[in-house]
């Protein structure tokens, strides 16, 4: 064997096998960091936990015993989940959905705000409009194609949704600016203030508004969400306190990992993602170049196996596929499988699901009417 060829194999190896190190490090440092509780007890209690709970992907929680014990006794709960509209959802996006569609055969009411106004305020879009018809074109008619109840599901285009900021304005009278400036951690240098407003009051008006009198007052709530996004959990937490309402409640999940291998799956690196509206050719492609936690020295991958907790190609199996039902972990991690084969299995799974999946985006589409809402805030005005 080329004695260049291997060392670079070995090379290569000894990195991505730092790069798993680093990754079973980062969630549990992060749950010691932030004070959240491993998921582990309440999959034990109760009798059919999600598919993604059990994988572990759905990790880590604050406060879920409240949202259970209204689970287990048919009380009222809410789950809350908003989404920026720059772009097509992506296999990223679709693990949280997948997690709202458990919520709500559990019984969730969920809301869905189409933070068009974020896109905007944070440059992801040139203007509001955009981001309103990238909402109502993509991202909506994508999520109802997930197969959500409308009578349980609430989604909301800010922009067209005003009452919001209403409901903003009500919530920023609760935030203290020393805590907003801790949480988000601006300083002087901040260049665009007009963020602080969107980022505390819009952003919690978000997760306590189903605990407004027109949803029937407070409830227990849960958001689901990456870590990234904690300190908007904490923030509400404390207006909540101020306002009676119940603290909302946290579900983490961890991120699916992006084609690049450069971290968490993202619209805004290219080659990155894989879009729900991809032409399945075109997916086809971007899986057939992903990186992998595989060897380019097939001798080499044969015998030290694969380092499967890095590579996007199992984690895609893993998140959305078979990745259990097909052993892929232990078949990659021993070498029995290359990365070549193992991509086009995976690539004919995003085909098909793709293809399903657009199939029925039309009528999605035509059904946003049953999905939006409408009810008007008056509690704060009257
Ligand atoms: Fe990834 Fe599959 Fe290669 Fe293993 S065999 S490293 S899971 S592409």
């Amino acid at each position: 064997m080329n004695s260049e060829l291997l060392q670079q194999a070995m090379r290569e190896y000894e990195e991505k096998l730092f790069l798993k190190e680093k990754e079973a490090s980062y969630y549990p440092e992060k749950m010691r960091e932030l004070g959240l509780k491993n998921i582990e007890r309440f999959i034990k209690y109760h009798p059919n936990p999600s598919r993604l709970m059990k994988l572990g992907i759905t990790y880590a929680h604050r406060d879920l015993e409240i949202v259970a014990e209204s689970m287990a006794n048919n009380k009222p709960w809410a789950v809350i989940s908003g989404l920026n509209p720059s772009g097509p959802l992506h296999l990223g996006h679709k693990t949280i959905f997948d997690e709202l569609l458990w919520l709500q055969e559990q019984g969730a009411e969920i809301f869905i705000p189409i933070t068009n106004d974020e896109s905007y305020v944070v440059d992801k879009t040139k203007s509001l409009s955009d981001a309103r018809r990238i909402g109502y074109d993509s991202v909506i008619p994508s999520i109802i194609a997930m197969g959500f109840n409308p009578k349980l599901t609430h989604i909301f285009v800010d922009s067209d949704y005003t009452d919001i900021y209403n409901v903003a304005m009500d919530i920023s009278k609760y935030i203290t600016l020393n805590k907003a400036l801790k949480v988000f951690g601006f300083d002087e240098s901040e260049d665009n203030p007009g963020s602080l407003f969107y980022r505390s009051g819009v952003q919690i008006a978000h997760i306590l508004l189903p605990q407004y009198m027109e949803f029937g007052g407070p409830k227990p709530t849960l958001v689901p969400v990456g870590i990234d996004q904690h300190p908007y959990i904490l923030l509400s937490r404390d207006v909540a306190e101020r306002k009676k309402f119940i603290p909302p409640a946290e579900l983490t999940l961890k991120f699916l990992w992006g084609l690049d291998g450069k971290g968490k799956m993202s619209a805004s690196r290219e080659g990155s993602a894989i879009f729900l509206t991809d032409n399945p050719n075109e997916a086809v492609k971007k899986i057939k170049s992903s990186y992998t936690g595989g060897s380019a020295l097939a001798t080499y991958q044969r015998e030290h196996g694969g380092v499967a907790e890095i590579c996007p190609i199992y984690a895609i199996q893993q998140y959305h596929f078979d990745a259990e039902e097909t052993n892929l972990y232990t078949r990659c991690t021993s070498g029995q499988i290359l990365c070549g084969k193992c991509k086009e299995y995976a690539a004919e799974n995003v085909r098909k699901y793709l293809e399903k999946f657009q199939s029925v985006l039309p009528e999605a589409k035509a059904r946003t009417g049953e999905f939006l809402l409408n009810t008007s805030i008056r509690s704060i005005l009257e």
